[in-house]
């Protein structure tokens, strides 16, 4: 049986200088459940302490439609504060272009004005990823490309990324910028099988654009399936699992970078443990079989 390539420890992100780890870690959920500063930095250690490098955030994460806008970045920022070395130790992605409830604005005022208020948040000088988290349908590309360029000009992000967006707004985006695209972040889980078939991977290797999967577990869904076809997904995995002497969640990061587009999940479990086993992923061993039996299983029917 063939084996597929094991995943690297390192990867460049897109075509930058910039070197991430094969796995994320996302911040979504940071600012959840009255999570202090010494907690957050906690969990920043465990990943960072388990050689997982690239941490993603963005403006909106802590919004419950109270005002919470900001939040997430901002625990980040205190955590920082406190203990500055830890910023050499990451690369830190954010996003933004979504004030809900707007809800999407990514004109030159709106964009320029969200990236200074990121970077004073989270106390940093400089956004590694700056991606803009869904499209604006209103933004000329030309103008995003031109207020993006201007911040890296500056110094005040080094690389730019695109999530939420259709094949056609990656394009267009990327046809005005001079400075290479460097990610993408769609949602892709063995329960979000989408882009493995629309064309979406396609562009990223394409582009040579690196993908970051969002809810890699599909929010979590993937840990109590409930429908007919989720459990098949499930029992794959598990299989798989057993076999390798890992969890489900791990099985399901390692599925996601098996694939040749080097396909980076964001790990979205604010327990430091979770997030720590998510490692373990790098040393998963695919054969195309195996591989295979997880996408029959989330197709919901055979392959032609
Ligand atoms: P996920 O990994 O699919 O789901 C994580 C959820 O599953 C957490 O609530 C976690 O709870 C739970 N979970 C239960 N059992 C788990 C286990 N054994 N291992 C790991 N997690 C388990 O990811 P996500 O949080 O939905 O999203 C991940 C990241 O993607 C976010 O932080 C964010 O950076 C990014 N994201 C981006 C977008 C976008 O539009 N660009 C949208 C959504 C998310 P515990 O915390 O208790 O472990």
């Amino acid at each position: 049986m063939s084996t597929l390539p094991a995943p690297p420890e390192w990867r460049r992100l897109g075509s930058s200088d910039i070197a991430i780890s094969s796995l994320a870690w996302g911040m979504w959920r940071l600012a959840e459940n009255g999570r202090t500063a010494g907690e957050a930095a906690r969990l920043v250690h465990a990943a960072l302490d388990a050689g997982i490098t690239l941490l993603d955030t963005a403006d909106i994460y802590g919004f419950d439609g109270e005002g919470g806008f900001g939040d997430a970045e901002a625990l980040l920022g205190e955590v920082l504060a406190a203990e500055p070395a830890l910023r050499e130790r990451m690369v830190l992605a954010s996003k933004g272009g979504i004030m809900p409830p707007l809800p999407y604005d990514q004109s030159a005022e709106y964009l320029s004005g969200v990236i200074d208020a990121s970077l004073r948040r989270m106390r940093v000088e400089t956004i590694d990823l700056y991606q803009i988290h869904r499209p604006d349908i209103l933004a000329h590309p030309q103008e995003v490309a031109r207020t993006l360029e201007d911040a890296v000009a500056a110094g005040k992000i080094r690389s730019i990324g695109v999530s939420n967006f259709t094949q056609a707004q990656t394009e267009a985006l990327a046809h005005f910028l001079a400075t290479p695209l460097v990610a993408t972040q769609p949602e892709i889980s063995p329960l979000r099988i989408d882009c493995f078939e629309n064309g979406e991977l396609d562009q990223a290797m394409r582009l040579g654009l690196t993908p970051l999967a969002w809810s890699p577990l599909g929010g979590g869904r993937l840990l109590s399936p409930e429908s007919a076809r989720d459990k098949a997904v499930a029992a794959e995995l598990d299989r798989i699992a057993a076999e390798q002497n890992v969890s489900r969640s791990v099985a399901a990061y390692g599925w996601l970078m098996a694939h040749p587009a080097g396909i980076v999940p964001i790990i979205g479990s604010q327990s430091a443990e979770r997030i720590a086993e998510g490692a373990q992923a790098l040393s998963m061993h695919w054969t195309r079989q195996d591989w295979y039996a997880v996408l029959v299983a989330a197709r919901g029917e055979r392959l032609p």
